[in-house]
């Protein structure tokens, strides 16, 4: 993708990856959304880049209610012409890190409602504003626990819900690459926000960072990839 100035929705956006790499793309000069679940968390961090002298929009979202979806998609196409770029960012990691033996269906369920339908749902309901803005990209933000190759024991419910996201990526690449929109997989890497935990070895600036490679510097006709940073992850 160029470097020139694009409207981009970023999920999940009022803490932690979500937020910064909102912060780092205002700067560049780009128009961003900031969504959130809750009207008051998504303003507060809108008010906070606005205090840094940062604009960016805001939209309510919870990515794990269909309705929430169509009407933020509904809302979007009222105030936007086209979208360049959709990051679906938003996600948990389930309560239960033990064995997928005693996974609990509930937890089981959230995640995948959340982290793979949501981000799905989200590109069909945006899919005009995506067509609009050709050469467009969405970006699911997944996780190298979602590999399949490298799948272990634990945190079963958020590894299948990033396996499954990873193969949604692959789906969506297909059937949008004759659109003119490209599709890509990209993890921050483990990085010291609220879900990856203070243990972790990247920044938040480093983590959006490679989100915003995706953005800034993968050509637009790269599609159907799993990314961390300039590396080419396995499936
Ligand atoms: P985080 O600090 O926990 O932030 C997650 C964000 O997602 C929050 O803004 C949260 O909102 C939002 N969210 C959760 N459920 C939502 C829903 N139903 N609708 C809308 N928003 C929702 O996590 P993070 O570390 O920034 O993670 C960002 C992305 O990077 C995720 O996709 C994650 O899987 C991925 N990732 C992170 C790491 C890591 O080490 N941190 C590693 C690999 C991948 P609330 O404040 O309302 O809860």
């Amino acid at each position: 993708m160029s470097t020139s100035s694009k409207t981009i929705l970023i999920t999940g956006a009022n803490k932690g990856i979500g937020l910064e790499a909102c912060r780092q793309l205002a700067r560049l000069g780009h128009h961003v959304i900031l969504s959130a679940r809750s009207a008051e968390r998504g303003e507060s961090a809108v008010k906070g880049l606005s205090a840094e002298g940062l604009n960016v929009g805001f939209l309510l979202l919870d990515t794990s209610d269909e309705q929430s979806i169509l009407r933020a998609a509904r809302e979007l196409k009222q105030r936007l012409k086209a979208l360049h770029v959709l990051v679906n960012n938003a996600a948990i990691l389930d309560t239960w890190q033990g064995s997928i033996l005693d996974a609990k269906a509930a937890d089981l369920r959230d995640t995948f409602a959340t982290n793979t339908l949501g981000p799905v749902l989200l590109t069909q309901a945006l899919l005009p504003l995506l067509e609009a803005g050709k050469p467009s990209r969405v970006i699911n933000v997944s996780s190298q626990l979602g590999s399949v190759e490298k799948m272990t024991d634990g945190w079963a419910g958020y590894g299948i819900s990033k396996a499954a996201l990873n193969a949604a990526t692959r789906k969506l690449a297909a059937a949008l690459e004759p659109r003119g929109i490209s599709v890509i997989a990209a993890t921050p890497g483990w990085v010291r926000t609220e879900m990856g935990g203070s243990s972790a070895n990247l920044s938040v600036e480093e983590g959006a960072q490679n989100i915003l490679h995706v953005i800034t510097q993968v050509p637009p006709a790269a599609t159907n990839q799993f990314l961390f940073g300039n590396s080419h992850l396995p499936w």
